[in-house]
């Protein structure tokens, strides 16, 4: 007999890519410069050409037998180094290779991370606004997630609903900073209350509740916002790191798990995520990949469009007295609708040619997500269709 768990997962098609077809198929029809679609957080900078010069001498130069043979299983030595060095000079944490697990994306990374740190039964709490493929990573683990309701006028923690909600058996809670869909940034504060109510509460339970930080957008950051590094103020955290972002390499699928040195168990996790992997089945990014990276994991790609695009975004719409936090990274914002039903704003937009996401299915109902991953010239006929539609439809 077939899987009914996975078979019953078929009908939940994802609203996004929903609206980003719906958005290539208007395209056809109007000319895709005419459609301003803010569906997908699909990165829209170019890859670093040091990135693409490198993949090429590789290609070149290298012996092909170990340019395309297995990696070891818990990784590339050199990604692994390269990766160690760059976050100890940049966070000024200690990590060494024997902390670095080379993962799919940030996606493999928190798969892994859950699996270490929890056995099936076991919850694991994020917090709204979150992105939803939280829910088939945990559940996959056979674990239960549980969503800490958001603090609606900040999205920073609402720390009393966390504490509420960390019973015996939370195991690990789960964070995304800066935040998908919300723009967020957790401040220096958040990190301090956060980190002091784990161990206040790993003391009380008698177990380590460890921190799985999902990082994707670490280096979009804007000026000004106080986003620090999450693993320096709690031990026990393993953070779940992907090149998709920052480096425009989403297909390459590439990221990693480093985990803390103090952290419980450091010594053993990497060797761990590996017998991970080989029950998944899901072991070892591509080997090339791996060594490319290692060449330019310290830069970006140039990021710069996405804080341009944020400020005339987060203008236009307190302009039109929209309820809206300003982003201090990703390339994400996420205003309150014009009506109850974010659903039904967004069914508006599309008359306009606006393509935007209800944030429902991200645990803010009545909230749209706007991804402006786009030209900065494609915002700017977009802002002007946005004023039309507010003006026409709730003026
Ligand atoms: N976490 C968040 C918050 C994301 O937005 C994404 C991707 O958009 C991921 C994890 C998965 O990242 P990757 O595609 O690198 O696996």
């Amino acid at each position: 007999m077939i899987n009914e768990t996975y078979k019953s997962m078929l009908g939940a098609k994802s609203v996004i890519r929903e609206l980003s077809e719906y958005a290539t198929a208007r395209g056809k029809e109007i000319g895709y410069e005419n459609v301003f679609d803010f569906s997908l957080g699909n990165p829209s900078v170019e890859v670093p050409r040091e990135f693409t010069d490198e993949m090429i001498r590789l290609l070149q130069e290298e012996d092909t037998m170990t340019l395309h043979g297995y990696t070891p299983s818990l990784g590339n030595a050199m990604y692994k180094e390269a990766i160690a060095r760059s976050l100890n000079e940049r966070f000024g944490m200690n990590y060494g290779p024997e902390h670095i697990f080379p993962t799919t994306g940030a996606a493999g990374a928190i798969s892994h991370a859950v699996r270490e740190v929890t056995k099936p039964g076991d919850e694991v709490l994020a917090f709204a606004p979150y992105f939803p493929e939280y829910g088939p990573y945990i559940t996959g683990a056979g674990c239960e997630l549980r969503v800490v309701p958001a603090d609606m006028s900040s999205f920073q923690i609402n720390f009393e609903a966390l504490s509420e909600m960390i019973s015996d058996k939370v195991m690990a809670v789960l964070v995304n900073t800066p935040n998908n869909p919300s723009g967020i940034a957790y401040n220096t504060q958040t990190l301090e209350k956060l980190s002091s109510i784990l161990k206040e509460k790993s003391a009380e339970y008698g177990h380590t509740i460890f921190l799985l930080s999902d990082e994707p957008y670490r280096e979009i950051v804007f000026e000004g916002a106080d986003a620090p590094y999450v693993s320096r103020f709690y031990d026990n955290t393993l953070s779940c790191y992907s090149f998709s972002k920052s480096l425009s390499l989403p297909g390459e699928r590439i990221g990693y798990v480093a985990v803390n040195p103090a952290c419980e168990g450091a010594d053993v996790i990497v060797p761990m995520c590996g017998q991970i992997s080989r029950g998944t089945g899901h072991n070892c990014p591509p080997s090339i990949i791996q060594q490319a990276v290692a060449k330019v994991c310290g830069m970006t790609a140039d990021l710069s469009v996405y804080e341009t695009n944020m400020n005339i975004i987060y203008d236009t719409l307190m302009d039109l007295g929209f309820t809206v936090v300003k982003p201090g990274g990703t390339f994400y914002i996420m205003p309150k609708a014009l009506e109850e039903s974010a659903v039904e704003f967004c069914r508006k937009a599309k008359n306009y040619d606006l393509i935007f996401v209800p944030a429902d299915g991200f645990g803010a109902p009545g909230y749209f997500r706007m991804a402006y991953c786009i030209d900065t010239e494609k915002v700017e006929r977009a802002m002007v269709k946005l004023r039309q539609f507010v003006q026409e439809v709730y003026r």
